[in-house]
């Protein structure tokens, strides 16, 4: 591409997201558009010929945002996702400029240093064993399915059996014990590992999602064998976790690795102010958390941490003659995660770190916190709201109609959830949570202040006044 046109194109790229970027807090926090409505404006035969780069820029920014949900917004509440820091955005691009194959370090000393750079960073912010080894994959659903490798790998390799070479076929039967109220991408990691997605014990858990310890130790008690138990920092609807202090060495008596989803919660780790929740998890063997949550970095990221260095590089060993080896001291990124070739995710994450400081993520984790603990007070003093959860971390659940019957309320929550996503002040989405419908608010975008939660609030007792005047035999 000529001087010229490289110039143009991307700078063009470069203003329709900043104008993106600077004007999403004031637009609608919801998509203007479903996705038959989009599939309609981008569908078209293949093209036979091409056209001009820049135009085409224009184009796709034209036609892509009103289909576009406001996820970096500040009055984004919807499902557990990160806002894309400002700062992970500019190293991204960079990232994408570089175009660098992240699969090893003499490919690429750059991004190879800087994601080992990052990984002492994030076992240092979150506190876990600084020999830990990292591996920096799309999210946390990779990140559990690398460290369950790793597990499955090493409790079988204390019977002599080596299942990366040989396989599942024979082997000795693992016993997985899991929580009732896992994230349901840790079933999909057991499901590609050949461990089974309804092969596992389930421990029943709380009233908050959390494995209820008596039951988990007789759960325990009945075991013999490899075992491999899955614990959880931060519960999708909750935020609530598990009991580290007390189940963790109960799993290890009898010799099982813990491992710990902790996709958004790891990050309590990061404060004092909430890091008493997470306490004792750094006693796990390993744990798999996001960047592109509640670090703000962009999609994708995630980080898959291991204790056991060996059983990690095992379980994701790629060899090839024309692949170099590595010396004491040098690292290959694709040695702890599932790719060879992919994107040097490390460069956003240190850009992110290093703007925050250990400080400037402590205060956003704890602002979340408190964002989430003043929306929860606001709605339990609005007549026929009910916070459902113990709001100690940054997820609530709304019931609307408390005093109705329960499919009146299940009702009642579906219209004001589609009350206040018209609305487009915030957003909100729903779930189902013991049986009943719920509105899931969950506080984790990067800009979302206490005047955010207060807008955001005020709009979801405005919105659920409306429903609630509203003639009962009105359809949805
Ligand atoms: C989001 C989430 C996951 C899945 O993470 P992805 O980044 O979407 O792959 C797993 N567990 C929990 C608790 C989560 O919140």
């Amino acid at each position: 591409m000529d001087p010229k046109a490289l110039d143009e194109l991307l700078l063009r790229a470069a203003g329709h997201a900043i104008r993106y970027r600077s004007t999403v807090a004031d637009g609608p926090q919801g998509a203007k558009r479903s996705f038959i409505d989009m599939r309609q404006v981008f569908s078209a035969p293949v093209p036979e010929t091409g056209c001009d780069a820049a135009t085409l820029i224009d184009e796709l920014s034209r036609d892509a945002e009103p289909g576009l949900n406001a996820m970096t917004g500040p009055r984004f509440f919807g499902w557990v996702i990160g806002a894309s820091h400002p700062v992970g955005v500019a190293a991204d691009w960079l990232t994408s400029a570089w175009g660098q194959n992240t699969g090893n370090h003499v490919a690429t000393p750059a991004a190879a240093a800087v994601e080992a750079v990052a990984a002492g960073w994030l076992l240092d912010l979150l506190d876990l064993p600084r020999a830990c080894s990292v591996g920096f994959v799309t999210g946390a659903t990779v990140a559990n399915f690398v460290c369950l490798a790793a597990a499955r790998g090493a409790v079988l390799r204390k019977l002599g059996w080596d299942v990366e070479a040989a396989g599942l076929f024979g082997a000795p039967p693992i016993t997985v014990m899991i929580g009732d109220d896992a994230h349901t991408t840790v079933f999909s990691a057991l499901q590609f590992l050949g461990l089974g997605h309804d092969r596992v014990v389930r421990v029943k858990t709380d009233a908050q999602g959390r494995i209820v310890v008596a039951d988990f130790a007789a759960a325990m008690g009945a075991v013999s064998g490899p075992c491999i138990v899955i614990l959880q920092a931060g519960q999708i609807n909750t935020g609530a976790f598990d009991n580290f202090a007390e189940l963790i060495p109960l799993a290890h008596d009898k010799g099982a690795w813990v491992h710990v989803d902790g996709a958004f919660g790891l990050w309590a780790r990061a404060t004092p102010a909430h890091r008493h929740q997470a306490a004792a998890i750094e006693t796990a063997d390993s744990w798999a958390t996001d960047g592109h949550k509640w670090l703000q970095t962009p999609y994708d990221c995630g980080y898959a941490i291991v204790r056991d260095e060996a059983a990690h590089r095992r379980a994701m060993t790629i060899a090839a003659s024309y692949l170099p080896p590595t010396q004491e001291g040098e690292r290959d990124p694709s040695h702890y995660v599932p790719e060879l070739s992919r994107r040097a995710r490390g460069f956003a994450t240190w850009a992110i770190i290093k703007h925050l400081g250990r400080q400037g993520i402590a205060a956003m984790v704890e602002r979340h916190c408190r964002v989430a603990r003043q929306m929860a007070e606001q709605f339990k003093s609005e007549q026929g709201i009910t916070v459902l959860n113990d709001v100690t971390l940054n997820q609530m659940l709304l019931r609307f109609g408390a005093d109705e019957a329960p499919d009146q309320a299940d009702i009642l929550t579906q219209q004001t959830i589609a009350r206040i996503q018209r609305d487009g002040v915030c957003f909100a989405g729903g779930a189902r949570w013991r049986g009943q419908q719920v509105m899931r608010l969950s506080v984790i975008s990067g800009e979302t202040t206490e005047a955010d939660g207060r807008i955001a609030a005020d709009a979801i007792c405005a919105a659920w006044r409306i429903v609630r005047q509203q003639p009962r035999d009105q359809p949805l």
